[in-house]
């Protein structure tokens, strides 16, 4: 089998299950062995039947005396039940509404069955269990450390655990890159090897040694990556920005606000960079509502009155057209000239032609700063560029930046990276190893800690109480809900149901407003208007609001089906309050069938904790043993395997690539690796 191969072209992939592995970003037999289990369950031990107790998760091996199907008392279920014995004993087994189990299974047939047991009726049964025969092949499902996956709900971890077992035979094509000397030297596995231990490990130590091999490659390819940019980057030109002091001063003094120290130190650290020949490569790190937009504006500032051009990225239009709303009121007086290009928007707080295409034209070439979304923006040559700022998203390659060099002069533009990913100083300087850091501390002082509860079902009520408490004394609300709209499958509240019911129930009185991804563009901007102008009192949202909308007014959240988002995004979300003088709340309300007794220790941390720095520790702490590749709960998610926390590693991958670059700065001598280090950071992952 080859690793091109397309998984329709497996057995058993039909299309639906191709559609649904799509979904996953699967399409190829190499992408379907590169996407690791998140955790795994243990049944590495199998439970003689009479050692049985109720509420186990438990792993039993036996013969299958009766099978057969049933209806249920009510009539609403189809009841599959079987007895199973070993040596030592006899018990139940029922599925529901799986009546073709009875067609699998014989009575006589050997299986392995892991599951949970529960007694009901003082009778003891294993309740849907997963199931295997015991014969020919291996066991994937039932015995030994069983790989769980993140899935989307029309494929089962049953199916996928098929076809990765069927694809492992492929690692054998996978070619060894890592040189010879750093296996040894780091005792790393081969890679066939670690990729097969990491879907099937036997115990725990095979996959934590999976993880160490696969996690290290990662790591070493990112160090690698930044290293050839810093060096490929230093001898480049770059347009001059002279510090232009007595503005500067101007502008600062004319602000509402003093600026915060390390504000002043963040900002100071770019003019002197971007006043240099060669280009700047700076992150600006910040929590949430540390004031990373004031500094990005005095920086674009700077290049305005040096008659260059500076452009702001944004990842969402929501965002973009924000940021120009506060670049308009911040440097607006001071005659800049700044224009918003997205999607479906052509602004300028200067004269435009009627067409798009020409009011497009004309913002490229004569904004001195223009603001848009990222994706937008890289198509245009912009004549006098001398700064780009990113803000909130790090995949930004050499190649992109080489794409805006200035068409005229062919200097390189000067690139600042904002975030708010909370990373320690030294770990954020090994990963982003082509990057300074500029690193935002304190929050503004009128800020006080937001108060977070974690509130069950029981006491929504109450929730909606202090909530109109809140909007009684003139603040505003954030509603936000998991989904858009109703979902069986997971039950979650959806924000158009929400938004119905508070606006037709709970606040008859209040205007409520609606946003979410599906929304067309104008009318986002005009439900963030009504919220950013206090018409609307409460706005109802999904995800979309989780970075950077800035609306101070806001005192209070309340968050729905809080168990189902991870600690990093909850604390991002929260960050959209807490954003001026007022006492700020966060309400996390949890859902009644959620039965993860981790979940609520999970979310009191956010009550804990207000910085990210602290929550994304306690995030890992609370991991189990088996949970080695929290992708979705490290909210870091530019790692995927390798985890900010494994200094070490980090460490080591860091020290491999500078020796590696020193002795073949071209890597000439190490073809493999070099065809892996494409310049698309989307890629990184591609270990193969
Ligand atoms: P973030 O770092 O999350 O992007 P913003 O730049 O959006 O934060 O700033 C958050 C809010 O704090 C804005 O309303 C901004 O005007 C305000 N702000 C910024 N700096 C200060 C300061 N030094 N003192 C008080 N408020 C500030
Ligand atoms: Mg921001």
């Amino acid at each position: 089998m080859l690793l091109s191969v397309p998984l329709s072209a497996l057995n058993r992939v039909g299309k639906t299950t191709t559609q649904s592995l799509k979904k996953l970003g699967l399409e190829t037999v190499s992408d379907l062995l590169l996407y690791f289990p998140f955790r795994y369950d243990d049944f590495s031990k199998v439970t003689a039947i009479e050692d049985v107790d109720a509420g186990q998760n438990v792993s039993i091996a036996g013969t299958i005396e009766m099978i057969q199907n049933k209806r249920s008392a009510r009539q609403r279920r189809q009841l599959t039940e079987a007895l199973v014995s070993d040596d030592t004993g006899l018990i139940k087994v029922v599925w529901f509404n799986q009546p073709f189990i009875a067609q699998n299974l014989k009575a006589g047939d050997k299986v392995s069955l892991a599951g949970k047991t529960a007694e009901s009726y003082g009778q003891l049964s294993l309740i849907s269990p997963q199931y295997e025969k015991i014969g020919s092949a291996g066991l994937i499902h039932t015995q030994g450390l069983v790989p769980v996956y993140h899935l989307s709900s029309d494929l089962s971890q049953k199916q996928l655990r098929f076809l990765i077992s069927q694809a492992l035979p492929a690692t054998e094509k996978m070619t060894e890159w890592l040189p010879e000397n750093l296996l040894k030297e780091l005792k790393l596995l081969p890679l066939p090897v670690a990729i097969k231990q990491a879907h099937f490990p036997e115990n725990i130590e095979e996959a934590q040694e999976a993880r160490k091999r696969l996690g290290f490659s990662e790591l070493f390819l990112r160090q690698l990556r930044s290293q050839s940019i810093k060096l490929e980057l230093k001898n480049k030109p770059a347009p001059k920005i002279d510090f232009q002091e007595m503005m500067t001063r101007q502008f600062v003094q004319a602000l509402p606000f003093n600026l915060t120290a390390g504000q002043k130190q963040a900002a100071w650290e770019i003019l002197q960079d971007i006043n240099r020949e060669a280009p700047m490569s700076r992150l600006l790190e910040g929590d949430v509502g540390s004031g990373k937009t004031v500094v990005a504006a005095i920086a674009l500032f700077n290049v305005a009155i040096n008659k260059y051009q500076g452009a702001l990225m944004a990842p969402t239009e929501i965002l973009a057209t924000q940021h120009y709303g506060s670049l308009l009121k911040l440097l607006g007086p001071f005659n800049v000239k700044i224009g918003l290009l997205t999607g479906s928007q052509a602004e300028a707080n200067f004269d435009l032609p009627k067409t798009k295409k020409d009011r497009r034209e004309k913002i490229i070439s004569q904004a001195e700063i223009i603001v848009g979304t990222q994706a937008l923006i890289q198509d245009y040559s912009i004549e006098r560029l001398a700064l780009v700022i990113v803000d909130e998203q790090h995949r930004f390659g050499v190649r992109q930046r080489q794409k805006l060099q200035q068409s005229g002069g062919g200097l390189w533009p000067h690139f600042l990276s904002m975030t708010a990913t909370p990373i320690p100083r030294s770990l954020a300087l090994a990963i982003y190893g082509d990057l300074d850091l500029s690193l935002i501390k304190e929050l503004p002082k009128n800020r006080k800690p937001i108060i977070t509860h974690v509130l069950p079902e029981e006491k929504r009520e109450e929730a909606y109480e202090t909530i109109r408490r809140q909007i009684n004394t003139g603040r505003q609300a954030f509603v936000i809900c998991p989904l858009v709209e109703e979902s069986d499958k997971l039950g979650a509240r959806s924000a158009t149901t929400e938004y119905k019911r508070l606006k037709n129930e709970i606040y008859p009185e209040l205007e409520i407003g609606l946003i979410h991804g599906r929304l067309k563009s104008a009318e986002k901007e005009k439900v963030m208007k009504d919220f950013a102008d206090g018409v609307t009192k409460i706005l109802v949202a999904t995800a979309v609001v989780e970075v950077g909308v800035d609306v101070p007014n806001a005192s209070i959240m309340l968050i729905e089906g809080a168990e189902r988002f991870g600690l990093a995004q909850l604390h991002q979300f929260r960050g959209r309050v807490g954003r001026s003088e007022h006492q700020s709340y966060c309400l996390l309300l949890t859902s009644k069938d959620q039965q993860n007794p981790n979940t609520a220790e999970r979310l009191q941390a956010l009550s804990k904790y207000n910085d990210g720095l602290s929550l994304s520790k306690m995030d890992l702490k609370l991991r189990g043993a088996g949970d080695l590749y929290g992708r979705i709960q490290s909210g870091f998610p530019e790692l995927r395997i390798a985890s900010l926390f494994d200094y070490e590693m980090i460490k080591a991958a860091q020290k491999a690539a500078e020796k590696l670059i020193k002795e073949d700065p071209d890597l000439d001598n190490h073809p493999e690796i070099k065809a892996r280090l494409s310049d698309n950071p989307e890629n990184e992952a591609h270990l193969e």
